[in-house]
């Protein structure tokens, strides 16, 4: 299956296999969101070696220094960093910076990332937002202080979702259907965003990819200025990692973004 469209090209070759945004190549900026052909576990379930040995293929492949990578522990947070150095990071699911040759890493399965470029002032911003995040809300507070910290005007910014779990796909019960209904007053039951399935009690299907765009969206991000790649992560399967198609055993889907030096 090849997932190249409007909005990302999927490349394979020597043995690496990742999507880039079209947009952010235009930009010039380093990105990528690999597949399931490799895997970028680093808690021990892969063997750490297996884990740098497709580090390096990728780097060398980006052209980027396995050095220069820059990759927290995720908590489902809304904790989100600004850094200028090469540091290790803790509980930190949105990374941010100015500074050229940081490459921003976060992991991911089923959750959705969205990288983000302010083309006026130089920064990027790396965020996963699973639907804990995007409950958080996550994605807007990543505006927010690339706004206080850069100066970014949320008008200027480019933002580009990556593959996640989609609303075909992300069923849930009544205990998220709350979360979310609390948290977004307005989408109601049978909104575009959380629908009530047919025939089956307490279940919903939810469209985190359209709260995510409707949040940033009111935060100030121009709709013309979202790309989104439209790829569910468990319709994908046979080609990304999914959590929810492979549970416990799912491997990793790396997503980085970087100011080239
Ligand atoms: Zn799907």
């Amino acid at each position: 299956m090849d997932l190249t469209n409007n909005v990302i090209i999927h490349t394979k070759k020597d043995g690496i296999e990742y999507l880039q945004f079209r947009k952010l190549l235009e930009y010039g900026l380093v990105n990528c969101y690999t597949t399931r052909i490799n895997d970028f576990d680093l808690d021990g379930r892969l063997d750490k070696r297996d884990t740098e040995y497709n580090y390096k293929r990728l780097c060398e492949s980006l052209g980027i220094e396995r050095s220069s990578i820059v990759r927290p522990n995720q908590t489902h947070s809304d904790n989100i960093q600004c850094i200028n150095e090469v540091i290790k990071l803790s509980d930190v699911d949105g990374i941010l910076t100015a500074t050229p040759g940081i490459n921003l890493a976060l992991s991911f399965a089923d959750c959705t990332p969205i990288l983000i470029y302010d083309p006026v002032h130089k920064v990027i911003g790396n965020i996963h937002s699973g639907w804990k995040g995007t409950a958080k809300k996550i994605g807007p507070k990543a505006v927010k202080r690339m706004q206080k910290e850069y100066g970014s005007r949320p008008e200027d910014l480019i933002v580009c979702i990556g593959p996640g779990i989609r609303e075909c796909h992300f069923e849930v019960q009544d205990d998220v259907r709350e979360i979310y209904e609390k948290e977004f007053s307005y989408l109601g039951v049978n909104s575009e965003a959380i629908k009530k399935e047919e025939g089956k009690e307490g279940k919903y299907m939810i469209d985190t990819t359209l709260i995510n765009k409707l949040i940033l969206e009111e935060q100030g991000v121009k709709a013309a200025n979202i790309y989104d790649c439209g790829i569910c992560t468990v319709c994908a399967s046979s080609v990304l990692h999914s959590y929810r198609a492979d549970k416990e055993k799912s491997g990793r889907n790396v997503a980085i973004l970087g100011i080239k030096n």
